[in-house]
């Protein structure tokens, strides 16, 4: 059988994701010092872990609700009432997710024709554009740029807005650039999605994960967003539950119900222990979230001001876990420099091409690693800026 011939096209023509194409290089190379992978390198607290033992032990093997145990769901609101000042059912308007990048892929197969326009920040997180086209929609670009600190800005979003536009996709703290985007700033993009009648998808799984003095608000939280929001979040980076592929979407009843029919047919329920788990995480877990929150913190200062001692322009990133310096003044595009990089210092970082075309010229590099790899890892990078330093 010939099973090229009856793939079916749009998988054919996904193009392969830049970061696993650069972990297959890097994973050729031993002894890598690695600041390229976007996951905690904690484990995810005992007292998730224990309740979702006694889950075991209680023998809870069957399936939950479609939409997740009721108890979670009903935590999940509260939460993200008090954390975020959203109000939504946990009825009929949250739903319980394989991580958010089921929460994503569903919701964007629920609200995506052909040829239905998307519009994604670039660089973004690379999941989104591949979703898109899963779906049969369009991804539409939206340049941003180091001066704004990778912030879209409205007369960017107004060029390629177009008929066919349907969706926003934003994520904010942002992966792979560690941007934050303060209330001010997402007011006139609030205003745009009005405008143009837009669905926003808003991807805040790194929300917790926010440094110095700027708040975290919700999409969903702005005046008149609540009803064309779909909010994304999930576990996976603050409780440092990558593995156990838990998440949530909150929106509003009608535009969650198409979500759910779709999470039903392709998932059934997340998992059970997971949500267990999850349960515990929300309620019990603040001040565990609080101390990884603040060793990040610790690693962000040491590794910013690293790569600026080293001569690398660089903004201070305010959330997620990741930073992303310009290093063009070496003379080489994202991809050679990372390989370079690995194959002759030994240290593993992403290139910024492969999140965007507008990342190309920068590199991602994640800090969810000890300080003692952050500190080793600059080291070497420092003698290797300096040694291809071309200004
Ligand atoms: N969204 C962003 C911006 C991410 O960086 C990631 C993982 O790296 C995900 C979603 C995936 O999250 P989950 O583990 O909940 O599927």
């Amino acid at each position: 059988m010939r099973w090229e011939e009856k793939t079916a096209n749009n998988v054919k023509e996904m193009k392969p994701s830049g970061i696993r194409k650069f972990f297959d290089i890097a994973a050729q190379v031993k002894g890598v010092l690695s600041l390229s992978i976007g996951e905690p390198d904690f484990a995810a607290p005992d007292k998730i872990l224990h309740a979702m033992e006694q889950s075991l032990q209680r023998k809870e093997t069957s399936y939950t609700e479609n939409s997740g145990i009721l108890e979670l769901r009903q935590e999940v609101s509260r939460y993200v009432d008090k954390h975020y000042g959203l109000t939504y059912a946990p009825e009929d308007e949250i739903l319980i997710t394989v991580g958010v990048s089921e929460g994503l892929s569903m919701a964007l197969l629920a609200y995506t024709e052909p040829g239905d326009e998307v519009i994604i920040p670039d660089p973004a997180y690379v999941a989104y554009p591949a979703a898109v086209e899963l779906a049969g929609g369009k991804p539409v670009f939206v340049p941003t740029y180091p001066e704004d600190d990778f912030k879209p800005t409205v007369a960017a979003l107004e060029k390629v807005v177009t008929p066919k536009t349907k969706i926003l996709v934003i994520g904010y703290p942002n992966n792979p650039t560690g941007t934050v985007m303060t209330r001010e700033e997402l007011l006139p993009i609030a205003a745009f999605a009005k405008k143009y009648n837009l669905i926003v998808m808003t991807d805040e799984i790194y929300c917790e994960l926010m440094y110095g003095d700027t708040v975290f608000t919700s999409f969903a939280a702005l005046p008149d967003m609540r009803e064309r929001t779909v909010v994304f979040n999930g576990f996976s980076k603050a409780w440092a539950m990558t593995g156990m592929r838990l998440g949530y979407i909150c929106a509003p009843k009608e535009g969650l119900a198409p979500i759910l029919k779709l999470h039903q047919y392709a998932i059934m329920c997340a998992n059970t222990q997971a949500q267990v788990g999850g349960i515990t995480a929300l309620r019990e877990c603040d001040e565990e979230v609080e101390t990884m929150r603040q060793e990040y913190d610790r690693r962000r200062k040491v590794i910013y001001q690293g790569l600026r001692e080293m001569g690398l322009p660089v903004f201070e990133p305010k959330g997620a876990f990741y930073i992303f310096p310009d290093i063009r003044v070496t003379g080489m595009t994202s991809a050679v420099f990372c390989e370079k990089l690995v194959q002759e210092e030994k240290v593993a970082v992403v290139p910024g091409s492969a999140f965007g075309e507008n990342g190309e010229g920068f590199v991602r590099i994640s800090y969810a690693a000890s300080m003692e790899t952050i500190e080793e890892a600059l080291r070497r990078m420092a003698r290797f800026v300096k040694k291809y330093k071309t200004t």
